[in-house]
């Protein structure tokens, strides 16, 4: 991830990176005084919460993985898995899913910890019969304990815990996105947005209240990191409902009709050199890409036409297309413009500065600050499924 700083490849797993965040580092200082000092139990200690602390790290990759596999199977991309000391991130392609995709990815997830605290049950009652234990918390007393029943019994809590974490109804948790799922079957996408927003604002700041109430110092750290992830989401998804409802054939340049594919490609670099529609007859026949432009014009003099150099294989959008839909598709061909045409004839040309001028539209008319930036930072972040 680079907004966070370089990771390390650890390995990968069915093509998928997995990575570790250089801050993990910290967690092995909390490992030396949690197991070594506050335990008094010196070196060994420190191995052991070693082991203890690489165990749950495998548990969190598991979740992540289950997130990342299923994901996959719907069709989606899968950047990469980054552990990070807060837990793990998969970075996964953003796409427009159906709720029952989107409900499957996130409990995929903590599926994987009810699963292998499930396998780890019968070897906790186990150690329960054993030890004697026959209360809750005698389990969890043992749980601190330096032996393979101690490791046993942490490791079991560490994934009850993380399955119960996930689930909490409140983005950016895997139930947030569960419960807007189950509200997308009733209403649309924004209001079912809306409502898991508002609910984990609300269990967030009980959260945090919480937590100063009794003393706890991380609960209202945890509660502000809800509050804004649950803002963004509510700004992406308002971004993305206003893109949808914009037509692009609004924002198309007419750039003189484009030009034809019968002059020398010189004439192409009046105005500056930028992407053009390339037309006959009101039809759009080709693309000429800046980059192809710059390349040619400093390469041979001998004479060449637009036609030479234009790319054919262009795919044009119609005027009543969203601006969202085109812009998620230049997004995924990687492409700068869109030839815009109305019932076959050419309209005018899409690009990315348009768009950016479409983020301006919408921003004044929300009267809301800062969002060209705001979704540029989503637009990194929305990668991220926790
Ligand atoms: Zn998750």
């Amino acid at each position: 991830m680079d907004c966070l700083g370089r990771s390390i490849d650890i390995g990968s797993f069915r093509g998928i990176a997995i990575k570790v965040h250089p801050s993990f580092a910290l967690l092995l200082i909390w490992v030396i005084y949690q197991w070594g000092f506050a335990t008094g139990a010196g070196v060994p200690g420190v191995l052991f919460g070693t082991i203890v602390l690489l165990a749950v790290f495998g548990c969190v990759l598991a979740h992540e993985l289950a997130h990342a596999v299923v994901a996959i199977r719907h069709g989606l991309a899968v950047h990469d898995i980054t552990l990070l000391p807060i837990g793990g991130v998969a970075r996964i392609e953003h796409a427009s899913l159906t709720p029952r995709a989107e409900t499957l990815i996130a409990v995929a997830g903590p599926l994987m910890n009810v699963l292998i605290a499930l396998a780890l049950t019968p070897l906790v009652l186990l150690i329960a019969v054993a030890h004697n234990i026959n209360q809750a918390i005698g389990i969890l007393l043992y749980a601190d304990e330096i032996s393979i029943a101690g490791f046993i019994l942490y490791l079991w809590i560490a994934n009850i815990l993380l399955a119960i974490f996930n689930l909490l109804p409140a983005f950016p948790m895997d139930g947030g996105r569960v419960l807007r799922a189950l509200l997308s079957a009733h209403r649309n996408r924004l209001s079912a947005t809306r409502i898991s927003v508002y609910t984990a604002q609300t269990m967030a700041v009980a959260l945090g209240a919480g937590g100063l109430l009794i003393g706890d110092y991380l609960m209202p750290l945890v509660s502000v990191f809800i509050l804004v992830s649950a803002q963004m989401e509510i700004r992406h998804v308002e971004i993305e409902s206003a893109l949808k409802a914009l037509p692009v054939g609004q924002f198309a340049l007419w750039e003189a009709g484009g030009i034809s594919p019968d002059v020398p490609l010189s004439f192409a670099t009046r105005g500056g050199p930028r992407d053009i529609v390339v037309t006959r007859n009101h039809q759009v026949v080709g693309m000429l890409w800046r980059h192809e432009l710059l390349h040619h014009l400093s390469g041979s003099h001998h004479e060449i036409y637009v036609r030479d150099v234009m790319d054919r294989g262009f795919h044009p959008a119609e005027v009543s297309d969203s601006v969202y839909d085109v812009h998620l598709w230049m997004h995924e061909s990687n492409r700068s413009a869109v030839p815009v045409i109305d019932n076959g004839e050419y309209r005018g040309i899409f690009t990315g500065d348009r768009l950016g001028h479409v983020y301006q539209v919408i921003e004044e008319r929300n009267r809301a600050w800062h969002f060209g930036m705001l979704l540029a930072f989503w637009n990194r972040l929305r990668l991220v499924w926790r």
